[in-house]
């Protein structure tokens, strides 16, 4: 099938990505001229683990393209996935303005029938409105409809949680858009779900809600746990043998973060609101959560008189291992606190300092200072005091006598809870983490 994906992001690019692989011919849209020109190079704009293979291996098949002429793209193609950023507002609700230019350039653009499926998370209802707006606009007398496929990949296995998808879900309101989306799909061979279009969004929130009301969960009980004496990993493992529990999701920590769980848990309760209901347990997470982020930097400051002049070290930027991304990251939090606080930071990621210098740039920041530095064992030089906020290997790896032997005060906070305590103690270093 000729299908175009309009936003070349997390989501749209590995879905075009992925729809070349399975065969179908593609081309990408963006508006960013320079990501366009990286992609066409088999350059991928995004860190994410074996998409570039892909794109390489799908540009050189001719079947994958990518430009900035949405125009002649959406012209005569069969589907038209939309993929842009659909970001918070300052009061929480979902910015709709990407998905209102994408939907007028499709209706003042397509040329034949065609099907149009909105990937990107929006609130219930938004697709109604998307139908109605595109056929207001439309040039050409062609028969256009909307449907939902919402996006359920993880970023850090964002190629793989597409090609091998728990489930599809399509919502649509007729056989017309049901069966094209079930004919986009057909060489994926995996689980279909086919619902209505407000129930797709809403499978969409809900999940991804659940989930981050699981952590939330596990985050309050661990801060129970510490004032209990309770061991939250103890815990999570007794809990993890239970089916109906599972075992994913039950790791406590400094909160989450990236370009999902936030946005979307204040966009469901932001909808409550203007429906005039209380979406009591969404919105507690969104509380916990939002306290959890800073637990770290609170505890810390109860041990320390000041951090002014003092050597921090912080190990992981980005909000989890696997992307380069740093939206809503608790470091950005953490960071500014110890810069306001006077401290000299020097930090480590292995793939998230670019972006993070394009928040705090390397030199004097604040009332503190920060540098980056490109392996570990600089970052722990002489430090009077590390912090941990992404679990990635190589800093799961580190051996305790390191921080021992490398940092002025082997004084550790953890917030991704990734070493055994006894070990951390025989080693001799001071080391908190959460929940134990
Ligand atoms: P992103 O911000 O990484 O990418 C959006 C892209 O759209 C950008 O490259 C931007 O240049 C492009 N764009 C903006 N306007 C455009 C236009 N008119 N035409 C063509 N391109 C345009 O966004 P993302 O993280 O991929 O998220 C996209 C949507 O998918 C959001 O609604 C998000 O909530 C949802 N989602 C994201 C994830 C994730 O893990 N990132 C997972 C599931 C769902």
């Amino acid at each position: 099938m000729r299908i175009v994906v309009a936003g070349t992001g997390y989501v749209g690019l590995v879905a075009g990505v992925c729809f070349a692989e399975k065969g179908h011919d593609v081309t990408c849209v963006d508006t960013d001229e320079e990501k366009v020109k990286l992609m066409q190079r088999g350059i991928s704009p995004i860190y994410e683990n074996d998409l570039e293979n892909l794109m390489k291996k799908n540009n050189a098949s001719g079947r994958l393209h990518y430009t900035t002429n949405y125009k002649e793209a959406y012209r005569d193609a069969e589907v038209i996935f939309i993929g842009v950023g659909t970001p918070e507002r300052l009061d929480g609700s979902a910015d709709l303005s990407y998905i209102a230019v994408v939907s007028r350039q499709i209706a003042e653009s397509i040329e034949r029938d065609c099907l149009v499926v909105v990937k990107s998370t929006v609130p219930i209802g938004t697709n109604d409105k998307v139908e109605q707006f595109i056929k207001d606009f439309l040039i050409h007398d062609v028969r256009v409809e909307i449907a939902s496929n919402p996006e359920f990949l993880a970023q850090g296995t964002a190629v793989r949680d597409t090609l091998q998808a728990s489930r599809i879900v399509i919502g649509t309101e007729s056989k017309w858009a049901e069966d094209k989306l079930l004919e986009v799909y057909k060489n994926f061979n995996l689980p279909i779900v086919s619902v209505s279009r407000r129930s797709a969004e809403m499978v969409k929130y809900a999940s991804n809600d659940f989930l981050a009301l699981k952590i939330s969960y596990m985050n309050d009980i661990a801060n129970l746990c510490e004032l209990v004496g309770a061991d939250i990993e103890d815990v999570a493992k007794g809990m993890s043998y239970d089916q109906r529990i599972g075992g994913t999701f039950l790791n406590a920590g400094i909160g989450y973060g990236g370009s999902c769980f936030p946005k979307d848990t204040k966009a469901l309760n932001n909808l409550a609101i203007q429906k005039g209901y209380q979406l009591k347990t969404v919105e507690a997470a969104i509380e916990v959560n939002s306290k959890q982020k800073t637990k770290l930097f609170r505890k810390a400051s109860e041990r320390m008189i000041t951090f002014e002049g003092l050597n921090v070290t912080v190990l992981g930027l980005t909000f989890k291992p696997g992307t380069d991304d740093l939206r809503e990251a608790p470091s950005l939090d953490n960071i500014k606190l110890l810069l306001e606080a006077g401290a000299n930071v020097v930090a480590f990621d292995p793939v998230g300092i670019e972006n993070f210098k394009k928040h705090f740039p390397e030199g004097e920041v604040l009332h503190g200072t920060i540098r980056y530095v490109d392996n570990i064992e600089k970052a722990l030089q002489k430090a009077n005091i590390c912090f941990i906020f992404t679990e990635w290997k190589e800093i799961r790896d580190i051996k305790p006598k390191m921080f021992y032997r490398l940092m002025h005060t082997p004084l550790v906070y953890d917030g991704r809870n990734l070493y055994d305590l006894e070990k951390m103690e025989n080693a001799g270093v001071e080391y908190y983490s959460i929940g134990r």
